[in-house]
């Protein structure tokens, strides 16, 4: 069957230091295609990683009738979303890199590219509509951690686009080493990569943090190493929520499918750092672990409305599997 290829498709990139997850979807916002890749399984490269899911993925839907309109990326690292660059993004080797306009040259489509915790922060704006809280700051937890901090519905970057390091906040200065160079980052304890790190130091083996969150009942390194990501992301919370006096922090990313038995200790632990004000309200992000790949795609589908969103939301949730079934460089099968 052949098909005249007339309706547009969005693609959103949502780039991670462990994977590359990207989706397409059409104009009302239902997911076609969806393909993830391992950020260093091509060639050992993010930037070959990228070009190959996204050639994939406009194969996938070329062949059902699409054409891509748009993309959408958001990476980790310093980023100015108006130039369409990267300045700076330790995870993926990236520095100085012109990266709308590299994918405009590769895909002939035109990109925008944002800040993964930014993008999210707008994609978790629009998902709450009117209940959108006045000031958010917004906390992706994945391999790293950053932040997103949104005031009176605008998204603060920074003068220099790398505003909300959260997770290079120092928490605990004669601590361990970060990759950023710094001693005793929130990062070091908090981020996924730390945690199975030291995890596996202190003799235990699991295939993911969510493997590990299930062993803390009964596995004392779990339980200390969980314990200690919980003390850094809090202390550096509590940072943050005395500079900042957050209506809303909301978590997201990887690490958030711990659910409660992140954010029961981490209310705890936040309460007692504070002597002098309440702790401020925290939840669970509407985006749940896909808060980049949907930001990401709304950066391309700026059209959806809060419906539509809500929508999205679910589909690619519903295909949302753990990361470790996710290194991959086939197709995710999206019924
Ligand atoms: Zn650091």
């Amino acid at each position: 069957m052949t098909f005249t290829q007339t309706a547009p498709a969005f693609i959103g990139v949502d780039l991670g230091g462990t994977t590359i997850k990207a989706v397409a979807i059409d104009a009302d916002g239902h997911v076609l295609a969806r393909r993830v890749v391992s950020t260093f399984g091509v060639d050992e490269s993010a930037l070959a990683s990228l070009h190959s899911v996204i050639e994939r993925l406009v194969a996938d839907i070329e062949a059902i009738g699409f054409f891509p309109q748009r993309l959408g990326a958001c990476t980790p690292g310093t980023v100015d979303s108006m130039g369409g660059t990267v300045a700076f993004a330790a995870n993926l080797g990236w520095q100085d890199l012109a990266l709308a306009a590299e994918l405009l040259m590769r895909h002939g489509v035109p990109a925008r590219i944002d800040h993964d915790a930014r993008a999210a922060a707008a994609a978790e704006l629009r998902a709450r509509g009117a209940n959108a809280p006045a000031d958010l700051l917004f906390v992706p937890l994945g391999t790293g951690i950053s932040a997103a901090l949104s005031i009176r519905g605008s998204a603060v970057a920074g003068s220099t686009g790398a505003a909300g390091e959260l997770g290079h906040l120092i928490v605990n200065p004669a601590g361990e080493a970060c990759p950023c160079g710094q001693i005793g980052c929130v990062e070091a304890y908090a981020g996924a990569t730390s945690i199975m790190r030291r995890y596996r130091t202190r003799g235990g083996e699991a295939a993911s943090v969510e493997e590990l969150v299930g062993r803390l009942h009964h596995d004392e390194a779990a339980a200390i190493v969980w314990s200690d990501a919980v003390d850094a992301l809090a202390r550096g919370l509590h940072s943050a929520t005395a500079m900042i006096d957050p209506e809303l922090v909301v978590v997201g990313g990887g690490l958030s499918r711990a659910g409660d038995r992140l954010l029961d200790p981490l209310r705890m632990r936040l309460d007692e750092l504070f002597t002098w004000r309440p702790v401020p309200a925290i939840e669970l992000s509407l985006l749940g672990s896909s808060a980049g790949l949907v930001g990401a795609t709304l950066l391309a589908a700026d059209h959806l409305d809060e419906w539509q969103i809500t929508s999205l939301i679910r589909e690619i949730g519903r295909e949302n599997t753990p990361v470790s079934e996710l290194i991959s460089d086939g197709a995710v099968p999206c019924s």
